[in-house]
């Protein structure tokens, strides 16, 4: 059961900061979108992705599913606590936001409307964040607004294989703030592995179980693999895995993605996205992290 051969993916430049992000900001996260296709062009691999850029960005009263008002206005009006996600704020930071949240959720309604095509939103900064404040490098929680808008849309759930080096608490510490995300996301569909290398890739296989569990109930619609490069040994940030068993998690996703999609008799709708990676030695190795992921989960997709 093929996939198309591209990816679909949803950039806009305008999903990038570029402004004091080089300079004074500890995370190049909000740079990585560009980063990331600019390496894809150099590479000439372009033609493995089909490039959606027609999206509208996110209005203020979006944010308002996940976020207290409060917080939203301090983030826009650049006040109060606006500055708890970590990053320089800017014009700039504020639309690329807009914009990556939108990218996130739009990637997974295409995959939920085409589920014969991999999906792909090179984004990051968003599984920290909470109703009330940003946190580490994240600034809104667009995984709890995407998963929120599609349940109310369509009635659909989704499960986030979130493979960051860091805990995601977006989606747990939301709970409280929106009830209706339990059904969103259902519990068990929040996947943070644990453990080192080959414990690390067995916490894996034990958690995507129980999605799979929850896909054959129907419980589970959706699913989105965030691999993180900030989960390899070597990164400043992480270190769950050396390259091998880093690499071995996108193998076991693909295989499982395979083997789900078989059971259920129609392609599983899969989305990729970027989340964390933090190298001061050289950033490229962040970039050849995610792409080395994204290809192994091209076994996915037929020939062009
Ligand atoms: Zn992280």
């Amino acid at each position: 059961m093929l996939r198309k051969p591209t990816i679909a993916t949803f950039y806009n430049k305008k999903q990038v900061c570029f402004d004091s992000i080089r300079e004074r900001s500890y995370s190049q996260s909000p740079l990585k979108p560009y980063l990331l296709m600019e390496r894809i062009h150099a590479l000439g691999l372009e033609s493995n992705f089909d490039i959606h850029s027609d999206f509208q960005p996110f209005a203020q009263e979006d944010f308002h599913l996940a976020h207290t008002e409060e917080y939203v206005n301090n983030v826009f009006n650049q006040q109060g606590n606006y500055q708890s996600n970590g990053v320089p704020w800017s014009e700039n930071l504020l639309e690329s936001v807009r914009y990556t949240n939108s990218a996130m959720y739009h990637a997974i309604k295409h995959s939920l409307a085409q589920p014969d095509q991999l999906c792909f939103a090179p984004v990051s900064g968003m599984h920290h964040a909470t109703p009330t404040a940003g946190q580490g490098f994240c600034t809104f929680s667009g995984q709890v607004i995407a998963s929120l808008k599609l349940y109310d849309e369509f009635g659909v759930s989704g499960a986030w294989l979130d493979l960051d080096g860091h805990y995601g608490n977006s989606i747990e510490d939301s709970r409280y703030f929106v009830p209706r995300l339990n059904q969103a996301i259902p519990m068990d569909c929040n996947v943070n592995p644990s453990g080192r290398n080959a414990g690390y890739v067995q916490n894996f296989r034990e958690k995507l179980e129980l999605v799979r569990l929850r896909i054959l109930a129907g419980e589970v619609h959706y699913v989105v693999f965030a691999h993180g490069a900030d989960s390899h040994i070597d990164d400043d940030l992480g270190g769950q895995c050396d390259t091998a068993h880093w690499l071995e998690c996108s193998e076991v996703f693909t295989q499982w993605v395979a083997d789900v999609s078989e059971e259920i008799g129609k392609p599983l709708p899969v989305t990729l996205a970027l989340f964390g990676g933090y190298r001061s030695d050289d950033y490229n190795i962040v970039l050849h992290l995610h792409l080395a992921s994204i290809e192994r989960c091209r076994a996915l997709c037929g020939e062009g």
